[in-house]
C-alpha cells in the first residue's frame, strides 16, 4: 500500500502498517461478507425486475399523490425483496421511531397488551409505549406493556415468555439489534425460533420485528421466518445512504393496510401520499444498500479487531457472527472516547474540521459525545460514533457508505489515540 495519501490525511506509517496487517488477517471474513452482499444484490435486482421498474417510476408527484406509480411500485419491490404480501415505504414516515409508532398504534387497541420478550426496547420507544410517561403514548390509550428480559447468557427466557402471554397479549415486539445495550444482537434464525414459540402458545399474536440496522446483514430477513411485520428506517441500511428521509413497514396485507390507515387516515390509507420527487433516491438507495451494508460490516469488524489488539473490550468481538452493523468499543476513559470521536470526525467528507465535544443531551443522565460528518443529517448508515460519558466509557460506532471510508475513520481514531499517548504505543510499533 502506498502510504502517501494516508500520510497526507494525517495518518503515520506505523498506523498504516498496523492496519494493513489486521486487514490481511480478516480476508476470510471479508470474503463471506462479500458473498452475502452479492446474494442480496441479486435479491434486490430480482425484485426490481419482477416489478418492471422503469423511468416512469422516478417521476415526481404532488398534492394527494393519487396514482403514484413510482411509490406504489417501490412498495411492491420492497415486498418482493423481503418476501411479504405488502409494504408501506414512505417519505411521510419521518424516521425509524415513527415507523415503529405507526405499526404499534395500527395494531393495538384499548385493553390490549404489548409484550417485549427480548428486554427493554430502544430508548425512543419508551415514550411511544409509555414506559416513560409521554403525551399520546400507547399507555394513555389504555394499552398495557409487559417485558421479559433475556437470560444472563443472552438466550430467551421461554418459561418467562410463556407466563407473560395472556388473553390480552395482542402483539409482540422483537428488536433485532442490540441498539445501545450490551445484550447480543439476535440472528434472524433465533428470531424465527422465538416467533414460532410465541405462535405455538397463541397463534393470533402479531409479531413485529424492529429491523433497524439489520437489513441485508444476512441473506434472510425476519419476514422470511414468520414475522408479521418488519419495520425500519431509510436513513439506516435500506436507504443505502441516498434516501434523505423515510421509513418502511413490510408485512401481511392486513397489517400493512392498518398501518397505512394509521399513517394517513382511515379510508385513505396507501392511496394518498405524494412522493415530491424523492423516488430516484429511494430506488437507487435500495439498489446500493447491500453493498453499503457490506462496507459498514467490514468497518465494524476491522474496528473490532484493531481495538481488540490494543487491549480493549469490544462487543461483538472480531470473530463473532454479525447480525447488525453496530460495534461497541469499551475505551475505559473519557479522554479516549474524545480522541476516538475526533478521529471519526476528522475522517469525514463533511464537517471534518469540526471538533466533537461531550455535552448534556436531553434524556441522558450523563454527557454524550457524538461524531458524524454526514451528507444526510443524523444518518447512521454513514460513518458515525457516539456514546455516553460514563462507565464503561464505550463508544458505539456504525456505518460507512464505503469500506474505504470506514477504514479511514477507524485508522484516524487509532491515530488520534496514538498521538495523544492514550494507547500502548508498543503494540502499534511492533505490529
Ligand atoms: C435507530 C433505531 C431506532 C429508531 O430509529 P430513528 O430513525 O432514530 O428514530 C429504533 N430501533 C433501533 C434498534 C434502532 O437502531
Amino acid at each position: 500500500m502506498d502510504n502517501k495519501m494516508y500520510n497526507k490525511l494525517g495518518i503515520c506509517d506505523e498506523v498504516v502498517k498496523f492496519s494493513e496487517k489486521i486487514i490481511s488477517e480478516l480476508k476470510e471474513r471479508f470474503d463471506k461478507i462479500d458473498e452475502t452482499a452479492e446474494y442480496n444484490q441479486l435479491k434486490v435486482i430480482s425484485a426490481m425486475q419482477e416489478n418492471r421498474v422503469n423511468a416512469t417510476c422516478f417521476a415526481a408527484t404532488t398534492g394527494y399523490g393519487y396514482d403514484d406509480v413510482g411509490r406504489d411500485n417501490l412498495e411492491k419491490v420492497y415486498a418482493s425483496c423481503f418476501g411479504t404480501e405488502a409494504a408501506l415505504v414512505r417519505p411521510q414516515i419521518t424516521c425509524g421511531t415513527h415507523a415503529l409508532a405507526v405499526a404499534l398504534s395500527a395494531i393495538l387497541r384499548p385493553g390490549d397488551e404489548l409484550l417485549s420478550p427480548v428486554g427493554k426496547p430502544y430508548d425512543t420507544l419508551e415514550e411511544v409505549i409509555g414506559i416513560r410517561e409521554s403525551k399520546c403514548s400507547l399507555k394513555e390509550f389504555g394499552i398495557t406493556y409487559s417485558q421479559v428480559d433475556l437470560l444472563a447468557d443472552g438466550s430467551f427466557d421461554y418459561d418467562g415468555i410463556k407466563a407473560a402471554i395472556s388473553e390480552k397479549t395482542k402483539m409482540v415486539t422483537i428488536q433485532r439489534s442490540k441498539g445501545y445495550q450490551t445484550r447480543p444482537t439476535l440472528s434472524v434464525s433465533k428470531i424465527g425460533e422465538l416467533i414460532a414459540f410465541i405462535k405455538s402458545i397463541k397463534p393470533d399474536i402479531i409479531c413485529m420485528v424492529d429491523n433497524c440496522y439489520g437489513e441485508f446483514v444476512e441473506k434472510i430477513e425476519p419476514s422470511n421466518v414468520g414475522a408479521d411485520m418488519i419495520v425500519g428506517s431509510l436513513i439506516k441500511n435500506p436507504g443505502g445512504g441516498l434516501a434523505p428521509i423515510g421509513g418502511y413497514i413490510c408485512g401481511t396485507s392486513e397489517c400493512v393496510e392498518k398501518c397505512a390507515y394509521r399513517l394517513s387516515a382511515p379510508g385513505l390509507g396507501q392511496e394518498v401520499g405524494a412522493n415530491l420527487g424523492i423516488m430516484p433516491s429511494f430506488y437507487q438507495g435500495f439498489f446500493m444498500s447491500p453493498t453499503v451494508v457490506s462496507g459498514a460490516l467490514k468497518g465494524a469488524i476491522f474496528a473490532s479487531r484493531c481495538y481488540e489488539k490494543l487491549g480493549f473490550k469490544v462487543v461483538p468481538d472480531s470473530t463473532e457472527s454479525r447480525h447488525d452493523i453496530i460495534q461497541a468499543v469499551e475505551l475505559g476513559s473519557k479522554e479516549r472516547m474524545v480522541a476516538f470521536c475526533k478521529g471519526i470526525q476528522a475522517a469525514a467528507p463533511v464537517d471534518s474540521y469540526v471538533t466533537p465535544e461531550p455535552w448534556a443531551m436531553p434524556g441522558y443522565d450523563s454527557d454524550v459525545i457524538m461524531a458524524a460528518g454526514a451528507f444526510v443529517q443524523g444518518s447512521s448508515i454513514e460513518l458515525s460514533a457516539d456514546g455516553p460519558i460514563r462507565e464503561p466509557y464505550a463508544v458505539y460506532f456504525q456505518g460507512g457508505l464505503t469500506w474505504y471510508h470506514a477504514k479511514l475513520g477507524i485508522m484516524m481514531s487509532v491515530q488520534k489515540l496514538y498521538e495523544a499517548d492514550l494507547i500502548d504505543r508498543s503494540i502499534i510499533l511492533n505490529s
